[in-house]
């Protein structure tokens, strides 16, 4: 037989053959190399199976056996009790389910599988109740030193084929496999050789080993990331010099003098972070991140002022036109007696309008522009950019950070509008410097916050809101969304919502209702008469998650509550922590469900977006959290963000080292910075050279 190399296809390696080949090449896999890269989805620990002889009561805990019996009977009140028999060896054990009749089917005679659990003593012998199930393959036998690798597989393969296929691949050519990180970087990660690694994934023998390689292999997915990260941020500051726009006590204190408050700590160290970066001609690159109402759109707003002091255009840009009205409503009143030249540019502007407002930016008329992705198209020309702030919201994304037209390359300073985890923070935003406010603005306090359950309950709340009204504040209910056409019975849509409560709850009380659907002029009207307080209760869908700010808007009621995000329900909640009286929030739900549940107590216990930031995204996951479940693929091959948070810190502090000596350009990081171009070169727009 002839050598097997990396570059051998399957069907010729033995237990390979043409129709087997045909199966592997569905899960894309047609070299010997394909297998070594094709890594198990997760082990299975055999060498922790204990016998019935030794299982304690009360702790999870795993058995392995062969069906023997089953059978599934109707108990009193229309409930059934489905039970399996399980041949352990030395003794049997029992596995139940209350109401799960397809469990008979999906369990077979002969079949060889493991429950995992918490046992408990039933009439002689050991009961599982719903324990987990793994099923084995015949083979799967802790000949091996019990420790088994899964993979994914495809209808025809079977597990053992595909395991006997890798191991030949692995004992082969996983030697020939060349390593791409220089020995001072393993040393550092403490990472085994490339070809360990793969033995050890694939062959492990014993759980820690399996831990070992895998690490070696997050760790590479994990620095590779960052390393382009790096390699991006140093782009950017190669793209050009920003204007160094230099700051002196005077125009500090102009600047200063337009706010009716004094800044915080937190506020102060985040203009110190960015006049700093703004003096040099590096354009800054940097992500502000605070709670909600912390004050980071004062800091964005002193930030652009300085750049028009220093005699450069400065531009915001907002993910919705909503937004985008809002920070224009904001900026406008405080610069009012000033002669700053300033307009908002939106899609919604007339084409005469719009020919205007372009004309005058791109003749370096205007100073300091507020707007939507309408200021990225390529008429708009800015002149004498020096500061581009972009309210970012998850919206935009490393790959698609917004580019605006113009000479140089300006200072850029993104904002969130909720807190995120520190390690989607290190994937989503690696690319920049984080300046983060920890503080919030005086007199604020945290927002009251009760989940209302019962009839009952929700009878005490209307009547709190009612006196509270009375009083003179004034109150949001939040309603999923408009009526529409799939609304089912149990849809509370803002318009029926609103006739509903105007009927009843609310009568008596003058009560708007607003929603993304209303003509902008209409909704601005509302918008305006709530503002001023003509307004007592406001409908509304989440339109108003983002962009309104009434000080005497103190109540909320979130109908449906579980069907919104932790990190949502925070943010809708800020809208009511803004003035000098107490916040109460409602989360109307009924939900049983237990995420639901989990999500909703969250936000009864902490008002700290931080905390409720790492809360979601151990609910959620990294996907929903940043929206790239909709928006594409993760960048990431092997690592979880869920799990290998540790890690990513790791990668993150060796990437910084890396780039900051400049070690990529030696020769001995030539494979590693290959790999890297390859992978993300074109995404991330990196130069191939330098
Ligand atoms: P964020 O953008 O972080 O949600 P904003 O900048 O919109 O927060 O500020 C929220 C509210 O707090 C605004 O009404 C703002 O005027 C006010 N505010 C901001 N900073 C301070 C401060 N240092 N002292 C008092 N009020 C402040
Ligand atoms: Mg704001």
């Amino acid at each position: 037989m002839n050598r097997i190399t990396l570059q051998t296809e399957l069907q010729y390696l033995p237990g390979g053959g043409p129709r087997r080949a045909e199966l592997l090449a569905k899960l894309g896999l047609h070299t010997a190399s394909d297998l070594l890269w094709y890594l198990p989805r997760d082990v299975l620990d055999l060498t922790e199976v204990r016998a019935p002889g030794e299982l304690v009561e009360g702790e999870v805990q795993t058995v392995r056996g062969v069906v023997v019996d089953r059978d599934a009977r109707q108990l009193r009140g229309g409930r059934t009790l489905t039970a399996v028999l399980l041949d352990c060896g030395s003794d049997y054990v029992r596995g139940v389910w209350f109401n799960q009749p397809w469990m008979l089917q999906r369990l077979q005679d002969g079949q060889n599988l493991l429950f995992s659990g918490k046992p408990r003593r039933h009439q002689a012998r050991w009961e599982f109740s719903h324990p987990r199930i793994q099923y084995l393959d015949p083979e799967d036998t802790a000949s091996d030193g019990g420790v088994i690798p899964k993979y994914r597989l495809t209808e025809g393969l079977q597990l053992h084929e595909l395991r006997n296929l890798i191991r030949t691949a692995v004992e082969e050519c996983a030697g020939s496999v060349e390593e791409w990180l220089p020995e001072d970087v393993r040393s550092r990660l403490q990472v085994a050789e490339i070809s360990t690694a793969l033995r050890q994934v694939h062959l492990p023998r014993s759980s820690a080993e399996y831990e070992s390689g895998r690490r070696r292999l997050v760790l590479d997915d994990l620095l590779e990331f960052q390393l382009a990260l790096g390699l991006r941020r140093r782009a950017w500051q190669d793209r050009g010099a920003a204007p160094a726009l230099q700051a002196s006590a005077k125009i500090d204190a102009r600047i200063r003098r337009l706010f009716p408050f004094r800044f915080t700590a937190g506020q102060d160290q985040a203009i110190a972070e960015i006049v700093a970066d703004m003096g040099r001609e590096h354009p800054m690159h940097r992500l502000l991140q605070a709670d909600v109402g912390a004050g980071k759109t004062v800091v964005a707003i002193y930030s652009m002022l300085l750049s028009v002091a220093a005699g450069f255009q400065s531009v915001l840009m907002a993910p919705t036109e909503v937004l985008a009205a809002q920070h224009w409503e904001t900026i406008d009143e405080l610069l009012e007696e000033s002669r700053v030249e300033r307009l908002l540019l939106t899609g919604s502007l007339s084409a005469a309008q719009r020919r205007e407002a372009v004309d005058r930016i791109n003749r370096g008329e205007v100073q300091l522009v507020v707007g939507t992705q309408a200021l990225i198209q390529s008429d708009v020309v800015f002149p004498r950019l020096g500061l581009a702030v972009i309210d970012e919201q998850h919206k935009f994304g490393v790959e698609q950070r917004a580019r605006f037209s113009g000479g140089g390359a300006p200072h850029v300073l993104v904002m969130t509008a909720t807190p995120i985890p520190r390690s989607l923070c290190l994937t989503q935003y690696g690319d920049l410097d984080l300046t983060v406010i920890r503080d919030m603005p005086p007199g604020r306090r945290p927002v009251t916050t009760h989940r209302v359950q019962s009839r009952a309950q929700q009878q005490k709340a209307w009547e709190f809101l009612r006196k509270q009204v009375r009083a003179g504040r004034q109150a949001y209910v939040i309603c999923p969304r408009v009526e529409s056409e799939s609304a089912t019975a149990r849809d509370a849509a803002a318009e029926k919502v609103y006739d509903y409560l105007s009927r009843t709850e609310l009568s008596g009380f003058r009560v708007a209702l607003i929603h993304g659907r209303m003509e902008r002029d209409e909704r601005s009207r509302v918008m305006g008469a709530f503002r001023d307080s003509e307004i007592n209760v406001l409908v509304s869908t989440t339109v108003v998650e983002v962009g309104v700010d009434v000080p005497n808007a103190t109540l909320m009621v979130v109908l449906q509550a579980e069907r919104y995000g932790l990190a949502q329900l925070h943010q809708l909640r800020g809208r009511i922590a803004r003035g000098l009286h107490q916040g109460y929030c409602f989360l109307f739900s009924d939900s049983e469900s237990e995420d639901a549940l989990e999500r909703l107590a969250a936000l009864e216990s902490t008002a700290d977006g931080f905390e409720i930031a790492e809360k979601d995204f151990e609910l959620r996951g990294p996907g929903d959290v940043l929206g790239t479940r909709q928006h594409g693929e993760s960048p990431l091959r092997v690592a979880d963000l869920s799990t290998d948070a540790d890690l990513l810190e790791e990668a993150h502090a060796v990437a910084a080292q890396v780039i900051d000596a400049g070690s990529l350009s030696h020769a001995d990081f030539a494979p590693l910075r290959r790999r890297v171009l390859q992978r993300f070169g074109r995404a991330f727009d990196l130069p191939q050279t330098g």
